[in-house]
């Protein structure tokens, strides 16, 4: 049986760094429910997964408020087994996906509530829209023709590197899209998201302008793949 009992410890640890506003979620990934449990009975309600097929099996066994946050890549014919689970899914990448979400939205009979995910980080494997690529899609209005879905904010990472001017510069940028597109849409209801910082970044995320980080290892430990 293995030892969850540092997991509320290191939870008040992250807890003290936190400002009131901004919100904790707790990214389980490759941990088992009995860890989720664990961060539940220690006071947290949001939790972050993201894999389909993880989430999936995780929610119906968890208690039902619990707030589930879809992080991961998101492939397009996963989206219909993926539906009505999340509080939030916040790696919307690409406008298919965005009209995939809706459509499926739409026959489940739900809103879904989603993040568009901006890439901002040098490393070129990471997905999401570019800045600019995010403040062309409000310009357009393009999200005025969703039915079944409720774009809430943006999601971003910083670069992976110890450089923390440069970690810094990359939430400056994230903070600033989402100051721009609400410029630009200044209609847009209920757009006050900025989710970004993890584990090794999310104070410096917070002093540019996170109101949500997700945070797991620093949580639950090291994650064995
Ligand atoms: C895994 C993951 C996290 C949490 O990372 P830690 O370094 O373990 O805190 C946060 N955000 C996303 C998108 C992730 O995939």
């Amino acid at each position: 049986m293995p030892d969850y009992s540092s997991i509320a410890h290191n939870l008040e640890q992250c807890r003290t760094r936190i400002p009131e506003g901004v919100t904790l979620v707790g990214v389980s990934k490759f941990h088992p429910a009995e860890a989720v449990l664990e961060a539940y009975n220690a006071g947290l309600r949001h939790f972050g997964e993201n894999r389909v097929q993880e989430i999936v099996a995780k929610a119906p066994a968890l208690p039902p408020d619990i707030k589930w946050h879809f992080i991961g890549h998101l492939q397009t014919n996963k989206v219909r087994k993926l539906i009505g689970i999340p509080y939030l899914i916040e790696s919307v990448d690409s406008e298919k996906l965005l009209r995939i979400i809706d459509d499926e939205s739409r026959r489940a009979g739900v809103t879904s509530r989603v993040l568009m995910q901006v890439h901002v980080a040098r490393e070129e494997t990471k997905f999401g829209f570019s800045p600019d690529e995010l403040i062309g899609f409000f310009s357009k209005r393009a999200f005025e023709s969703l039915t079944n879905t409720h774009i809430c904010g943006i999601m971003g990472m910083a670069s992976n590197t110890d450089d923390s001017d440069r970690v810094s510069a990359d939430f400056r940028l994230i903070a600033a899209t989402f100051a721009q597109i609400k410029q630009v849409a200044p209609d847009l209801r209920g757009f006050d998201t900025v989710s970004m910082g993890m584990s090794h970044d999310f104070p410096l995320a917070i002093a540019e302008g996170s109101t949500e980080v997700r945070i797991g290892t620093a949580i639950f430990g090291q994650r064995e793949y």
